[in-house]
């Protein structure tokens, strides 16, 4: 099923993101995690990729069809550009038709230290035309609420995604926020701008130390002060900081649903209790049975 489907079902959409696992472990490894996850019945699981294949293609792929096959969950593959050229492109999106895999998030991603970026893909929306040639893929894209780091301002970011969608991105997927406001402001922009393909937002439950300074030092998100407070507060304390990262998330996604947001997409970090203990702190709310 494509996911741009999925959102006429009455309910907003929920889904996870898992990625690979390290080189270091084996690929089975994401089996424990799907196990877990696949039992809290989200509507698609999607799987990142490597910006410079660093991850194994294959891996991505894998994954995805294990997803469709094993837990008879839709899944949907990211696939980067940026070092990419069409032949790759091409053995790429052959291996996804083969393992009926047919959903994808085309994205650019970012230039990897060393590595020289290709000419064939000079945004996503070059890959997302080049995959809507090919054969009868979901496309779907990235967008951010607080603007692309490369941007110049919201309004180009906007005008660019708009390309994005008029290239074949029948859904997009936010950039994780921490403040709401911020997704709701974007969201008015966007459909000011004529954009009207469904937006999930993107929800990272931020429940450890490490995770904060990460946030704080790479992403750009706004960090409200209720959130600053709620994480300087138990930073110190695991277990404390867990639960308090949960609940901010699900008091994030409560809110979302009451403002009619299209869909919920749970950066998991491969964590299937924090998966489903929001999972379970909102299925009334989100009207998903779980
Ligand atoms: P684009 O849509 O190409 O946008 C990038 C920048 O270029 C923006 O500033 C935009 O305004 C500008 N731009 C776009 N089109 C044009 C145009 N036609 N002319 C001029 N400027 C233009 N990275 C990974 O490596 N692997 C992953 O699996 C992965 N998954 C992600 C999932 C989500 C939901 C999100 C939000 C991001 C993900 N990323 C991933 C990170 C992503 O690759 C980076 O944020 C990257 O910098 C931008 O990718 P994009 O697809 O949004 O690019």
């Amino acid at each position: 099923m494509k996911i741009s489907e999925m959102f006429n079902n009455g309910r907003p959409v929920f889904s996870f993101e898992v990625f690979p696992p390290k080189r270091t472990s084996p690929i089975e490894s994401i089996y424990e995690v799907l196990d877990e996850l696949g039992q809290l019945k989200p509507d698609f699981i999607s799987v990142t990729y490597g910006a410079a294949g660093n991850v194994a293609n294959t891996d991505t792929i894998d994954i995805c069809a294990g997803i469709k096959e094993k837990y008879g969950i839709e899944s949907m593959a990211h696939l980067t550009c940026v070092h990419a050229t069409k032949e790759s492109v091409d053995i790429i999106l052959d291996d996804l038709r083969k393992r009926n895999v047919n959903n994808i998030l085309a994205l650019r991603g970012d230039i990897v230290e060393g590595l020289e970026p290709q000419k064939d893909f000079l945004h996503a929306s070059d890959l997302t035309s080049y995959i809507k040639s090919k054969g009868d893929f979901g496309v779907s894209g990235a967008c951010y609420p607080e603007v692309h780091m490369d941007a110049e301002s919201m309004r180009e970011d906007i005008a660019n995604l708009k390309t994005k969608v008029e290239a074949g991105a029948e859904h997009l997927v936010s950039q994780l926020f921490f403040d709401n406001n911020c997704f709701y402001d974007f969201i008015e922009k966007v459909r000011i701008a004529g954009i009207n393909v469904p937006v999930e937002a993107g929800i990272m439950p931020v429940t450890n130390k490490k995770q904060i300074e990460r946030m704080v030092s790479m992403c750009g998100a706004s960090l409200p002060a209720k959130f600053s407070k709620v994480m300087q507060r138990f930073e110190n304390n695991p277990e404390a900081l867990r639960d308090a990262g949960i609940a901010y998330a699900i008091n994030q996604i409560v809110d979302l649903v009451a403002n009619g947001v299209d869909g919920i997409h749970i950066y998991t970090m491969n964590n299937p209790y924090i998966a489903r203990k929001i999972s379970e702190g909102v299925k009334n709310v989100i009207g998903h049975d779980i």
